[in-house]
């Protein structure tokens, strides 16, 4: 069947009702995205397909996520093509809506992450996880979806989409699904395509530096190893490496056991990237 196209609420409604979508029909599985799809948004897609009749792709380069001075206006746009790897991983639905759709003029009210969203990434993108809790919040209104899969590359924000959920009782299950990598390393990233081969060669230390953290025992021999790589790369400037607690994102002291997230960002020309890798301790 072709992919059903809605731009705005009424279409949205009218797709529910064409799949038959609802309390004793088929189930919805919501793949959040701000677009230009690559392979890591693809196996989303196929992990939503396994968790629900229908799958559900939003495309929206949500403004309310940005800061000033950060790369909404140049940030990538490749709409026909998104709606083609759609097609061929079998989504029924994209919600495709205009920002002015989304936020309506006088809007006042917003979702905020509270501690965990002024920590780590929210240290340097100060609002950025309030507006992302925001936008999510809007698209499971507005989508209702059964399930919702997100990806572990973007960490912090997985962390605090489930306690969003779990605080505020929102009626979704939360699937995260695994960081999709290049051959060397590299996590896939829309912004990958903004990197010269110079900078593609910076960012590499990047998945290196996690690698070689990932390896080692305590949390200062891991934060030292990581460290190390990130320093040899002069290509590279380094916003944060941090070894944090996967649901809180605070720092885990050397007695901590079980999980932890050792996460990085960094910037290599202009461009901003973020990875991170769970490692036990
Ligand atoms: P974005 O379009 O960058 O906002 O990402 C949409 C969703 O895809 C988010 O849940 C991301 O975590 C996820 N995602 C982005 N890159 C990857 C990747 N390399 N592997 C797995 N998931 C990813």
């Amino acid at each position: 069947m072709d992919v059903i196209v809605a731009g705005d609420r009424a279409g949205l409604v009218k797709a529910r009702r064409t799949l038959s979508i609802g309390p004793g029909g088929a189930t919805l599985a919501l793949v959040p995205t701000m677009g230009a799809l690559h392979e890591g948004h693809r196996s989303l897609i196929r992990l939503a397909r396994e968790r629900a009749d229908h799958v559900a792709v939003s495309v929206f380069v949500n403004p309310l996520q940005f800061g000033p001075g950060e790369d909404f206006s140049r940030y990538p746009r490749t709409f026909d093509g998104d709606l083609e790897t759609c097609a061929d991983e079998g989504v029924s639905v994209v919600f495709a809506p205009s920002a002015e759709d989304m936020y309506a003029p006088g809007r006042q009210v917003g979702v905020s992450a509270g501690p965990m969203g002024a920590v780590v990434e929210g240290e340097f993108r100060p609002g950025h996880l309030d507006g992302v809790l925001t936008v999510v919040l809007k698209l499971f209104n507005l989508i209702r979806p059964d399930v919702a899969v997100f990806g572990r590359k973007d960490a912090q924000q997985l962390a605090v989409i489930r306690r969003m959920v779990a605080d505020l009782d929102v009626p979704v299950t939360v699937v995260g699904a695994p960081t999709v990598r290049e051959a060397d390393g590299l996590a896939l990233s829309s912004r990958n395509r903004y990197l010269s081969p110079h900078d593609r060669h910076a960012a590499l230390a990047l998945s290196r530096a996690l690698l070689a953290g990932a390896g080692r025992r305590t949390p200062a021999e891991i934060r030292r190893a990581a460290r190390d790589v990130l320093e040899a790369e002069p290509g590279l400037s380094v916003d944060y490496l941090v070894l944090v607690d996967p649901a809180t994102f605070t720092e885990v002291g050397d007695d901590h056991r079980g999980e932890a997230v050792l996460a990085v960002a960094g910037r290599v020309g202009s461009t901003r990237l973020i990875d991170n890798v769970t490692v036990g301790l």
